[in-house]
């Protein structure tokens, strides 16, 4: 059966009923003209009614015992100190709490080594692989190089003439190095015997700083986890029929009951063609962009760590009326619900 909006008369009328006379009066009263709540005529006064098709729904937040992790974060040491961590040992009251309901948690707080230097914050010297020393090129690391003046023998060799019997003849004689005093090599004058030099490309310094630490070494990662609020019974309204409607939703929520819609309990439920056979009518263009904000919304909700969305999913008829009394006060009148149960609120007035 089609869902049916009540008359703008009739909405205009139970708002007429339903507001205090001292209130209308002063909106409403003519110059001259004794006030009287039935002189007052949605004929005159009504001026212009638009229709939308509301979607509505409450959410409860979730209590939640312990901090819950919703999200890591890496800083440095400096990071560290600027940042205020939490600690919770019990459920904290939801009304008191000023700060902001996801914070840094201290007990999730640890060091990381930084994967560059393995967390020792230098680098080595890839040259002398940090040992500060390069083997001598000259000597190839020996610390000793041939004597060249003796080749490498350690002694010299001498011919001595002699005459034998009248007849030349030579003999040899063999005499030590005054070079290297007879052992055949001479210390290496590069490396002073030792074999190794300076390493040249970090002057002995072995190690750099690691440029992605600064030479800190470590990294820290905390946990960004929610406010363990205590039980609250706290319901908010999810109001869509115009992008500003949410001014209503906690007012419509006081008197859910009294109104009449359609209720779906399936969120799968909110689609054109479901919500069209439900309704008996055509959705507009601006009903199906809030069907989906609804929707999107419900899922979201649904995925929440601190918001649980509730079933049913409602969809009304929203009636706006554009009023303007005879003092020239204007203001608008919603009516939400069907003709058979509807509600209406002021705004503006
Ligand atoms: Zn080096
Ligand atoms: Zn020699
Ligand atoms: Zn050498
Ligand atoms: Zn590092």
């Amino acid at each position: 059966m089609p869902i049916k909006a009540p008359n703008s008369d009739n909405v205009f009328e139970k708002w007429i009923n339903k507001t205090p006379a001292k209130e209308l009066e002063k909106r409403f009263k003519q110059k001259n003209v004794p006030f009287e709540k039935g002189n007052i005529s949605a004929g005159e006064c009504v001026k212009n009614v638009e229709k939308f098709t509301a979607f509505y729904f409450q959410s409860e937040k979730k209590a939640l015992e312990k901090p819950s992790v919703a999200e890591q974060v890496k800083t440095d040491i400096k990071g560290v100190s600027k940042t205020k961590f939490y600690e919770f040992t019990a459920p904290v009251d939801s009304e008191k709490w000023k700060d902001k309901t996801k914070v840094p948690l201290y007990d999730t707080l640890k060091p990381i080594n930084c994967e560059k230097c393995n967390g020792t914050g230098y680098i080595n010297c890839k040259r002398c692989k940090g040992e500060r020393l390069i083997t001598c090129k000259k000597c190839k690391g020996q610390g000793s190089v041939k004597c060249k003046k003796c080749d490498g023998l350690g002694s010299l060799e001498l011919k001595i003439e002699i005459l034998k019997d009248g007849k030349k003849i030579q003999k040899r004689m063999k005499y030590n190095c005054p070079e290297c005093f007879g052992i055949g090599k001479l210390e290496c004058k590069n490396c002073g015997g030792t074999g190794k030099v300076t390493c040249p490309d970090c002057k002995a310094n072995a190690r750099y700083r690691c440029n992605k630490c600064k030479g800190y070494g470590h990294f820290y990662t905390y946990a960004l986890g929610l406010v363990p609020f205590k039980q609250t019974s706290a319901i908010v309204p999810h109001l869509f029929f115009r992008s500003d409607g949410e001014g209503l939703g906690y007012r419509l929520s006081n008197t859910i009951n009294q109104v009449e819609g359609i209720t779906i309990r399936d969120p799968k439920k909110l689609n054109e063609k479901d919500v069209q056979a439900l309704l008996g009518y055509e959705l507009d263009s601006n009903a199906k962009k809030m069907m989906s904000v609804a929707k999107k919304t419900f899922e979201k909700l649904q995925k929440s760590e601190t918001d649980k969305p509730l079933l049913p999913i409602y969809i009304f008829p929203v009636l706006e009326l554009d009023i303007v009394t005879p003092k020239n006060k204007k203001f608008k009148l919603f009516s939400i619900g069907s003709e058979t149960g509807f509600n209406v609120f002021d705004h503006g007035f």
